[in-house]
């Protein structure tokens, strides 16, 4: 399997190639030559496996340079500190099943991706004796995650940048108790925005980016697409054995449109889903470019699922590249044009092919906070506020005939203060949550300047 980039400026990559390379280097974004489509056999023939031997089977499809033995042993251990044996188990609730993606070590569902991503790392440079040495700024979920999946691994160091004082005090926890001599975090002295603009102008120094080998974590790598493909088909092999139901419905709470565009790929590759439904909260470009063609962005609305707080949906590129025929030259087009108006136009029978692809709509705080209620009143069941969004929506869009999945992409316990204000309950914290206030703590504190982070990370960079 070859990868390719949307713009055309990048082909003929290997898998490895393509996780190291993570952005093309011409600006777009990488994806397999062709997507893979199953029989129906085929798909059958899977319908038994645990999580890590199926995952094995999907991923190896798209990893053909990876030794198998060697990539097995890369996804048994990525998915072995889950708490679930099921890793992503999927519960029915009231009229819907939820599928639960939160049994990681940080309690969200970006480590189903970033721990297969760590150990892909580690062994892609000690196999090539590379070092890299990884930088990113947090306001939150992405940041623990990050960590949690290279922590204590050869040849990485982490620079996590988080503004000091406001992330919440579970998530800042989780990232400064890990101790591991390769974590570095830094409190910067300044808001998310300044920590993410010292980051990308420190990638923007090339020679300082050689020079240290620096490496992102961001959704757009496509081992992290690839690795929640598999929750897709784990989905449907449950909610089908229970049900006997030919199709599923699937909501999914959007931000950088990764975990959606994964169900995409997974549908295309013969899972059957009915519906991919959209979920986003106030920031609702991807809703309104769905529903009206209109794709233009507005102002970040900061929300109760603030790790849906996004308006230009980073992955959404790769999306536009199968709808535009997979015309490089056409996505090249639209991107420049975005660049300078702020906004993309769509024809008219791309547009249906939107609404064919997506069903979408937008939720605002109220709805989620009232939905986290009445499910919990009625079900016992506590919503994290973006599952709420997904839930929400779901319900909405979903064909009353066909069974609906709703991806559980949080922990509600990681945001207390929201179930608190809609249930009057505090969530009961996980014990691997509630310790973290006893454990030890590594930080260093850094005004927000450029300069200082830089010198910093000379002085700790291996
Ligand atoms: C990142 C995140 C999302 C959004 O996922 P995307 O792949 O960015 O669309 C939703 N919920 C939670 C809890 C997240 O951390």
């Amino acid at each position: 399997m070859k990868y390719c980039s949307t713009r055309g400026q990048v082909q003929g990559l290997s898998f490895s190639d393509a996780v190291m390379m993570g952005l093309a280097d011409d600006g777009g974004l990488l994806l397999p030559e062709a997507i893979p489509q199953l029989s129906k056999q085929e798909l059958q023939s899977m319908d038994q496996l645990p999580y890590p031997d199926l995952a094995f089977k999907i991923i190896s499809k798209f990893a053909t340079d990876i030794p198998a033995a060697e990539l097995k042993e890369i996804i048994d251990r990525s998915y072995a500190n889950f708490d679930h044996a099921q890793i992503t188990p999927v519960i029915k609730q009231d009229d819907l099943y939820i599928l639960e993606l939160f049994h990681g070590p940080t309690f969200a569902f970006k480590d189903i991706a970033l721990q297969f991503l760590g150990n892909l790392f580690e062994y892609l440079l000690t196999k090539n004796s590379q070092k890299m040495n990884i930088i990113g700024a947090t306001s939150g979920d992405t940041g623990s995650a990050a960590i949690y999946g290279v922590r204590g691994k050869k040849n990485i160091n982490i620079f996590i940048l988080h503004p000091k004082g406001h992330v919440s005090p579970i998530q800042e926890l989780q990232m400064t108790t890990v101790t591991d001599e390769n974590v570095f975090n830094l409190a910067v002295e300044g808001t998310f925005d300044d920590a993410q603009s010292i980051v990308k102008e420190i990638f923007g120094d090339l020679q300082f980016k050689k020079q240290f080998s620096l490496g992102a974590v961001n959704s757009i790598n496509w081992a992290r697409v690839l690795a929640q493909v598999v929750y897709y088909f784990y989905a449907w092999y449950q909610v089908s054995q229970e049900t006997g139901a030919e199709q599923i419905d699937v909501s999914v709470p959007t931000g950088n449109f990764g975990d959606i565009f994964a169900g995409y790929i997974a549908k295309q590759m013969g899972v059957p889903i009915n519906q991919l439904i959209l979920a986003t909260n106030a920031n609702n470009i991807l809703s309104r470019c769905i529903k009206s063609g209109d794709y233009s962005m507005a102002e970040v609305h900061h929300s109760l699922s603030p790790s849906m707080d996004i308006q230009v949906a980073s992955n959404f590129e790769r999306y536009l590249y199968y709808l535009l025929d997979c015309n490089a030259q056409s996505v090249m087009q639209m991107m420049a044009s975005f660049k300078q108006n702020g906004r993309l136009d769509f024809t008219a029978d791309q547009k249906q092919r939107l609404k064919n692809d997506f069903s979408t709509s937008s939720i605002n705080d109220e709805e989620t906070l009232a939905t986290i209620k009445s499910f919990y009143l009625e079900n016992g069941y506590i919503l994290d506020p973006h599952t709420a969004v997904g839930v929400a929506v779901g319900r909405k869009e979903s064909n009353p005939q066909t069974p609906l999945v709703c991806l559980a992409t949080a922990h509600p316990a990681k945001f207390g203060d929201t179930v608190k204000k809609a249930t009057g309950q505090d969530p009961i914290l996980p014990e691997a949550l509630s310790k973290l206030t006893t454990c030890e703590k590594r930080l260093t504190t850094i005004p927000a300047e450029k300069n200082q982070v830089k010198d910093y990370i000379k002085e700790n960079a291996t």
